[in-house]
């Protein structure tokens, strides 16, 4: 299938991206990997995103990503795993198939960062978790440590407590303690850029770089919110870059198509 534009990531900045695609009257497929509506999906609460006050995670990319499928957007559920460029465009593969288009965004936001591989060995069979609000259940009333040192490790402390028999608290490199049966790791994120291979430049930690205009060092591929280099990783400016990169994309298509 040959598309005018791919976006990579259904999270706020690919949901929002396609929104903006959609609406210009140009054919856009959305590749996801995971679920729809990406990293803020597991939020209980959010109090930052405008209107909508308190709205939950799961709610907010519901609605997002409804709108986003009643204007055309097409989703499918497969993993990027390479990205070619020739003389029509780019060639981008996934999992399960093939797929052309004319310009792509990239919106792959981040993913949690893994244990060190000492830690990894302390685990040994015992299961490992990015997510308290996900797994948390699964350990109640039973001992549990949370591996990690900043805010988000607090918060799953928390929320841990309020559940699980004891919960430790360890930082990154610590000795995992013998009774906890589950590891919670909190130890910050990473961009999801392996599968670009060198189509993009990307910086030192592996995030694509782009100024404020959401274009990066390939013409023809944009890239929008957290997977980008930016000072700042919330969900307006996720949907800030996705409009910007969006509008990129369709000049871009109006200049090659003539
Ligand atoms: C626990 C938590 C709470 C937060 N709370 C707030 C808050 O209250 N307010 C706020 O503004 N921000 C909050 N944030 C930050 C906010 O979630 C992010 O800034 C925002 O979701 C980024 O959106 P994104 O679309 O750039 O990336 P993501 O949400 O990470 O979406 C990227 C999507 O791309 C998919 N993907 C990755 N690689 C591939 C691939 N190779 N092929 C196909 N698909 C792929 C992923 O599965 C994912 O669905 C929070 C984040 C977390 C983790």
């Amino acid at each position: 299938m040959n598309y005018d534009v791919i976006i990579v990531g259904a999270g706020m900045a690919g949901l929002t991206a396609g929104i903006y695609v959609a609406r210009a009257g140009k054919t856009v497929l959305m590749l996801e990997s995971g679920a729809v509506g990406g990293q803020i999906v597991t939020a209980f609460r959010i109090d930052n995103w405008p209107g909508n006050y308190g709205v939950s995670g799961g709610d907010l990319m519901k609605n997002i990503s409804e709108q986003a499928i009643e204007l055309g957007v097409e989703v499918r559920y497969e993993e990027t795993v390479n990205i070619l460029q020739n003389d029509s465009g780019f060639t981008v593969s996934t999992d399960e198939n093939e797929y052309k288009c004319k310009a792509l965004i990239i919106a792959t936001g981040t993913i949690p960062r893994k244990l060190s591989a000492k830690q990894e060995k302390d685990a040994g069979k015992r299961p490992i978790s990015y997510c308290a609000t996900c797994d948390g259940a699964l350990y109640k009333d039973k001992p549990v440590v949370v591996v990690g040192s900043g805010n988000t490790a607090k918060l799953e402390m928390e929320y841990l407590e309020g559940i699980c028999k004891r919960v430790y608290h360890i930082h990154h490199d610590d000795p995992i303690p013998e009774d906890a049966e589950a590891v919670f790791v909190a130890i910050g994120r990473v961009p999801a850029t392996g599968f670009l291979g060198g189509l993009v430049k990307l910086d030192k930690d592996g995030y694509v770089v782009a100024g404020e205009d959401c274009t990066t060092s390939c013409p023809g591929v944009m890239v929008a919110g957290d997977v980008r280099t930016k000072s700042v990783r919330q969900l307006v400016t996720a949907a800030g870059d996705a409009a910007v990169a969006a509008d990129a994309a369709v000049k871009y298509l109006g200049k090659i198509d003539g």
